[in-house]
């Protein structure tokens, strides 16, 4: 009877009934299809350009007034969806890739067409966190860092609560 329930696709609340059918388990197909929710897998390189993405909001967001953000190298005001978040120690370092003192706002000009506008922005960094920032910045970023999957999942959680 229960059987014959499962060739019908309408018959969902006959399989509901599954304390007296015989395919009871939470592992039988069926039961994965109609009642567990579809589980979204997402690759870990998914997962690093998202957490990219709201990171780069949160540093934008960070230092803006009025939606207004002044990059951190040359000084030029504009809107923080027109500025980049720029890294002082390239992405390529995972250690300092979501470091917020590693990441501050810039412009296109200082962060794309000059190189990230390096000296000025160490000299920045000593300016505003104190002198050596910029130092213990480039030791933090040769040091090798592994995120997991979960530690990826919860820093991304955490940004997203801190961007509008
Ligand atoms: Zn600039």
């Amino acid at each position: 009877m229960c059987f014959d329930s499962f060739k019908n696709p309408i018959s969902k609340s006959a399989y509901l009934h599954r304390d007296k059918c015989v395919f009871s388990s939470v592992f039988h197909p069926l039961y994965q299809q109609l009642i567990m929710p579809k589980q979204k897998t997402i690759t870990r390189g998914k997962l690093v350009s998202k957490l990219d993405n709201v990171f780069s909001k949160f540093i934008r967001q960070r230092g803006s007034r009025s939606d207004i953000a002044q990059c951190f190298t040359c000084g030029k005001y504009d809107h923080w969806k027109k500025m980049q978040c720029g890294h002082f120690r390239s992405r390529q370092a995972y250690s300092t890739r979501w470091d917020e003192i590693n990441c501050q706002v810039q412009c296109v000009g200082c962060n794309m067409f000059k190189q990230g506008e390096q000296y000025l922005f160490a000299v920045n960094l000593d300016q505003k966190y104190g002198e050596g920032t910029a130092t213990k910045l480039y030791y933090k970023s040769i040091k090798l860092t592994k995120y997991s999957m979960i530690d990826l999942r919860e820093k991304l959680e955490y940004y997203q609560q801190k961007i509008l």
